[in-house]
């Protein structure tokens, strides 16, 4: 499977679309989630064209990795929902049997209030 240059998030990522933003740097971006699930639901995308976390293991640079799971870190203490605070849960939606919608990895990152059960 190709990456799909047409998805929202790349259009989020070229200024085609608007966002939300609640974090920025040379590597990700963050923004709130258009339809959240929970109280706090922010999306997390690396920049680089990455389908899911697969091809981004497979094919990102060590150091687009590493900034990839240290924004986690920067966008929970962004929205207060670190574990020094309430704590929070991130997902990732790989494949299809995962449902996944969007052809461009994002980690769901969500918080601000009790979490419940993990899957349904
Ligand atoms: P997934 O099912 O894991 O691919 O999740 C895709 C997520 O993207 C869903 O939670 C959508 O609500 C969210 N989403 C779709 N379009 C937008 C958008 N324009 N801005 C912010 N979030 C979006």
């Amino acid at each position: 499977m190709n990456y799909d240059k047409n998805n929202i998030f790349a259009k989020i990522l070229r200024g085609e679309i608007s966002c939300k933003k609640v974090y920025e740097n040379d590597y990700v971006l963050s923004f709130h989630d258009i339809n959240p699930l929970k109280k706090t639901h922010v999306l997390l995308i690396p920049k680089g064209e990455y389908i899911d976390l697969d091809d981004f293991h497979n094919k990102a640079s060590e150091r687009e990795i590493i900034e990839f799971n240290k924004a986690i870190t920067q966008v929970v203490k962004i929205l207060k929902i670190s574990n020094q605070e309430d704590g929070y849960r991130v997902l990732s939606n790989i494949g299809k049997n995962s449902g996944q919608e969007v052809s461009h990895l994002h980690l769901h990152i969500f918080g601000g209030e009790k979490l419940g059960r993990i899957v349904l």
